[in-house]
């Protein structure tokens, strides 16, 4: 039987329920559609008044805990968002795709980030405000310290959120500045404000990991516990190879997320959105108790995945179990 939630029941908060539009945000992005459609913003806007969750949005930061390293951490972000990234050198430098590829392994060995990969755009990973003539997107992934995420939903957990989007920013400046100095314009998209594109999608299509059933990312190594940054740039790049190792099927017959999420935002079925059918969090079941928890994330925090040490067991383990049905 699965232990009692310590967050249920909730009953969110009447003044952010008061400034939420009428229109729902399930709607706005595109849940139950059968169609293939570009994604519209419905949070995390840059300029709160390009989306019709404004005042909710706002309610957000006026009602966070006032915690100095948090917003220390906000500061730092508003820096490296600051910091200019050189010009383009006006000479290309030219290398096989590979070599540029394998060239990113030099961000990991530095410690910006802890994982690279690269992929091609798909017009519907492109937010219906903007365009690009973008490419490829590299994207980077930046680990989570897990001793600070699994004290979700608190600020603790909100100042090591806060702490990995100024990691994931600051590794996205620094490539596309290299790439920038080698001649190549290269743009950073940093999270967790809106930028051009979505970031699950190309991160899973360049080999980070599975979608899990909290509709976050589940990768073999850090589990959930790791935050995203991307780079546009059309420097002829080879593509990192998509991964699944069996995530889709251990998240049909696990319900950990499920049973922690306090406003049971996270469902056992699959649904349709803009075309795909794939696991997705109800929005407006979560924006409440995730706006009165600055961030929340305790689905990402309890995910078995994330745990240290266990995602490559886990996964060994599905390998063998596959390798046994295929056999058998
Ligand atoms: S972030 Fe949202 S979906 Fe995840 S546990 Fe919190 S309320 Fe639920
Ligand atoms: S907690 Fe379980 S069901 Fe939820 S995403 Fe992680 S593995 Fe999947």
């Amino acid at each position: 039987m699965a232990a009692k939630n310590p967050h249920r029941p909730f009953t969110p908060d009447p003044e952010f329920l008061e400034a939420l539009p009428d229109v729902k945000g399930n709607d706005i992005n595109g849940l139950g559609e059968a169609e293939v459609r570009r994604p519209r913003m419905v949070w995390w806007a840059p300029d709160p008044d390009q989306i019709v969750h404004a005042e909710a949005q706002r309610w957000f930061y006026q009602h966070e805990t006032d915690d100095k390293r948090l917003m220390a951490e906000r500061a730092k972000r508003r820096e490296v968002l600051e910091r200019p990234v050189p010009d383009v050198a006006e000479t290309a430098v030219g290398r096989a795709p590979e070599d540029w590829t394998a060239a990113l392994s030099q961000f990991v060995e530095s410690g910006d980030c802890e994982m690279t990969g690269v992929t091609r755009m798909r017009p519907e990973w492109v937010y219906q405000h903007h365009e690009t003539d973008y490419e490829t997107v590299i994207m980077l992934g930046v680990q989570h310290d897990y001793d600070e995420l699994k004290s979700a939903p608190d600020v603790v957990c909100g100042t090591e959120v806060t702490r990995q989007y100024v990691r994931a920013a600051s590794a996205a400046k620094v490539v596309a500045g290299w790439l920038r100095e080698q001649g190549w314009d290269a743009q950073p998209v940093t999270g967790p404000m809106v930028g051009e594109i979505l970031m699950i999608p190309p991160a899973l299509e360049c080999g980070f990991g599975e979608l899990g059933k909290h509709g976050s990312l589940i990768n073999k190594e850090f589990g959930s516990a790791f935050r995203l940054g991307a780079v546009l740039t059309n420097a002829p790049f080879a593509t990192t190879p998509k991964r699944e190792f069996g995530v889709d099927e251990f998240c049909q017959n696990c319900r950990v997320c499920e049973d922690a999420c306090p406003p049971f935002a996270i469902t056992p079925e699959k649904h349709t959105v803009r075309g795909a059918e794939k696991w997705y969090v109800d929005f407006d079941k979560c924006i409440p108790f995730f706006a009165e928890t600055s961030g929340c994330a305790i689905c990402i925090a309890v995910c078995p995945w994330s745990r240290p040490g266990v995602g490559l067991n886990l996964a060994a383990k599905l390998a063998r179990r596959a390798e046994s049905r295929a056999d058998a």
